[in-house]
Order: structure tokens, then sequence, then C-alpha cells
């Protein structure tokens, strides 16, 4: 029953449901009770916390539902995925005022107070439903309606960082993340052959999170915040680190770097002065710090999608999301992009004219705009309880991975693969 909750409602959406186990007297959270009667809860979503036996569910059949004995595992998955639905706040299907004539059942129980999607036979929630209970597998809809209430689903890549993650891609299938570890230190973990690497530590002692870029297979740049305040680099090319080196400056927070061909680098950082300061890296070394302006209140972010062409995002005075952007040696901007930020954004493009922007909300949830078609989208809200800025790689069209601190400390990481 555990697993048909998992492989559903846990799978396609940021619920979790944990503290399984004989319910102390005074618990709170959803309380059940095992009998052979129809399954049932007492109250929808938050209303069930703590009420003692608000969940009837029944594992032999013996008495309701007598058919049900010979496939008890088929009726007690069904049947735990439609209740959890309930316990996450979902009234059947069939009460909706637009159920067309065809669905005779009544409506039973509470009715929602949100309808998402249109009416659909298939949910797992709806008595007329052909396939029982929907067999215990979600519907589209379903699956829909999750995530818009419980946000999109994620892993826990483990490990114990202080502050915000940095990931890249330098092609598809394949992810790199650094972090700052407890012990100030550089850490790794990546992402290929459809695995993930255990952690490495690269050493070091940072004084912010680190950014990283890959710009080919097998070339990766790492910047962070020294202990002296300056811009520190190291770098890995086939198969060799370099140690770490001062680029100089005074710089506050994390750096943003991005690269927009080989052989090619930009770093963006916030001065001490809270402006926007630049440095790239060409055929002739390292440029000199260019100042760009702005009054930042958190570390920027930057992305590019093609030779030429540059956008920094960073938090505002006023908390919203600022854009600036550079393209064919120009720059324009400030922009105000609204919303209302904790710390500082992180922004990637999967290709030409794209760009996905994601934030901590003031909610600590992921939000996310996007500019495409020469238009930027609204805010879209996906979940998740984020206790650092969030860091997004994208490896091709369509593919997008965000990465942030959850609130165990933890790496924390969702996908999106034309679809979350
Ligand atoms: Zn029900």
């Amino acid at each position: 029953m555990r697993d048909a909750v998992a492989r559903t409602w846990e799978a396609r959406s940021g619920v979790r449901f944990t503290g399984w186990g004989t319910c102390p007297a005074t618990s709170s959270g959803i309380r059940i009770t095992i009998s052979d009667t129809g399954p049932h809860v007492k109250a929808l979503g938050n209303r069930l916390n703590g009420m003692a036996q608000g969940m009837v569910l029944n594992f032999t059949f013996n008495n309701w539902s007598t058919s049900c004995r010979s496939q008890l595992q088929y009726c007690i998955d069904a049947i735990a995925v439609h209740e959890f639905g309930h316990a996450m706040g979902f009234a059947h299907e069939q009460n909706r005022p637009d159920r067309p004539s065809t669905c005779t059942e009544p409506a039973q129980g509470s009715s929602g107070d949100w309808l998402i999607g249109p009416w659909d036979l298939s949910s797992v929630m709806n008595y007329c439903n052909p396939q029982w209970n929907g067999n215990g597998n979600l519907s589209a809809t379903d699956q829909e309606g999750a995530r818009l209430t419980y946000g999109v689903t994620w892993e826990s890549l483990g490990g114990g960082l202080v502050g915000s993650p940095s990931a890249t891609s330098w092609g598809s299938g394949h992810l790199d993340i650094y972090v700052r570890g407890t012990d100030n230190a550089l850490w790794h973990r990546w992402f290929g052959n459809n695995a993930w690497s255990g952690w490495e530590s690269l050493g070091g002692t940072l004084a912010s999170e680190p950014a990283a870029v890959a710009w080919s297979e097998g070339r990766i740049d790492v910047f962070a915040r020294g202990t002296d305040g300056s811009l520190i680099h190291k770098w890995h090319d086939n198969g060799v680190w370099s140690g770490w080196e001062s680029l100089g400056g005074q710089i506050v927070g994390k750096p943003a770097v991005v690269s927009w061909a080989p052989g090619h680098l930009d770093v963006y950082v916030r001065g001490t002065d809270n402006g926007l300061h630049h440095r790239w890296f060409g055929t002739n070394g390292w440029s000199d710090w260019e100042w760009l302006g702005g009054e930042l209140t958190s570390e920027p972010s930057v992305a590019s999608w093609a030779e030429g062409r540059i956008d920094v995002f960073a938090r505002g005075t006023d908390g919203s999301l600022l854009h600036k952007w550079y393209d064919t040696g120009t720059w324009f901007g400030w922009e105000s992009l609204g919303g209302t930020l904790v710390g500082g954004p992180s922004a990637v493009s999967w290709g030409a004219g794209h760009l996905d922007v994601y934030v901590r909300g003031a909610d600590n949830a992921l939000h996310h705009r996007w500019f495409g078609n020469n238009a930027w989208s609204g805010w879209e809200w996906l979940g998740g309880e984020l206790t650092s800025a969030p860091s997004a790689a994208s490896w091709g069209t369509g593919r997008l991975d965000v990465f942030y601190r959850g609130p165990d400390t933890s790496l924390r990481h969702s996908w999106f693969n034309n679809g979350w």
C-alpha cells in the first residue's frame, strides 16, 4: 500500500508521506485505522490532521466487498491511492458542477473549491471511472492537480550544503554539480551514463558558494569568493584539475559565470558597491574589470543563448527580479520582471531566443518565468521547500535540471523533460 502511494502521488508531485508506524495517542497527521468496512476518510486535506481514525482502510474484505478477497493487493492499492487523494485535499470528481449527465453516481462527501482541468472521467477520484478507482493509476489531470497543489516531484541527492549549489552541463545526459560543503571546501557530484557519482571533495577554502560552467566536454571552470574577498578560479581540463588562482576584485557573495563558446568565459559579480562588475576570458586572456552599474541585493546569475548575447539577472532593491542584457555590442536594461525573491535567481538557456529563470519566492517555494517567442511568461509556482537559491542547467531543448538545498541541508533535484 505504501508502494502504491509512492508510485502515484509521491512520484508525480512534491508530496511525501512520512512518519509511517503506530500512532501515539496524541499524534498529528493522517491517522489510519484498519477495519473490515467501507474505506473512507472523515475529512479532506488538513482537516484530517490529528483526527483519530480519520482514514479507514480495509485489508481483509471478508465482510465488505468480498470480491476483493481474490485480488487483495489490487484492491488495497487502488483504494489507498483514492483515499490518499482525499488526504491531499481532493474531493470526488463526480461532485463537480460540470459533471455530464452520463455520470449518474451521486455526489458524495465534501466538494472542492478549485476545479483543476476539465471533467476527468479517468480520475482515481471519480466514481464514474469505468476502471474502478482508475485501477490505482493517476490520470493526466490527477497528476496535474497534484503538481499544482504540492509542487513538482524531486529527489534528494544527499550531502550537506552551505548555501546554494551550482549546476552545469557539458552535453546531453551529463550534469556536474558543485557545492560548498560544511568544511567550506568545494564538493562535486556528477550525472552521466544514467547514474549519479558519489560526492568528491576538491578542497579549497570558499567564502561563497561556487559557480561552475562547462564550455565543452571535459572542460569545467569553477569560481567562488576567496577568503580575502577576491574572485578565485579553478578549472578542470582533460581529466586534470588546476590549483586555485585569484582574479582579484572585491566581491559580495557568489559569482556568476557563462560561456558562449569554447575558450570564452564571462564572469559577473556583485561588487562591494552593490554594482554589477564583469571580467571575461578570451583569446587575449583575462580582461580587466568592467563596471556595469545597477543596485543589486543578491548575487547575479547569467545565461547566454548565442555568441554575443548575454542575459544577467539579480534581485533589485525592491526584492523583484532585475534583468539586463547584452546583444551584439550593446547593453540594455535594467528592467524589472516583478516577483519577490529570497536570494539570487538562476537563469539558463536551452537555445536561441529562450531563457528560463528560477527563483526562491517569499514562500520558500521554487518559482519560474521563461522567455520564448519574444515574450515573457507569467510566474509559475513549482513548490518545494528551498533553504537556498536554486541553480538550473539545461543539456538540450526541452530539458531543464533544477537543484537547491532542502530543509535537511541536502541537495534536492527536480527536472523537466518536456514535462516535470
Ligand atoms: Zn472517496
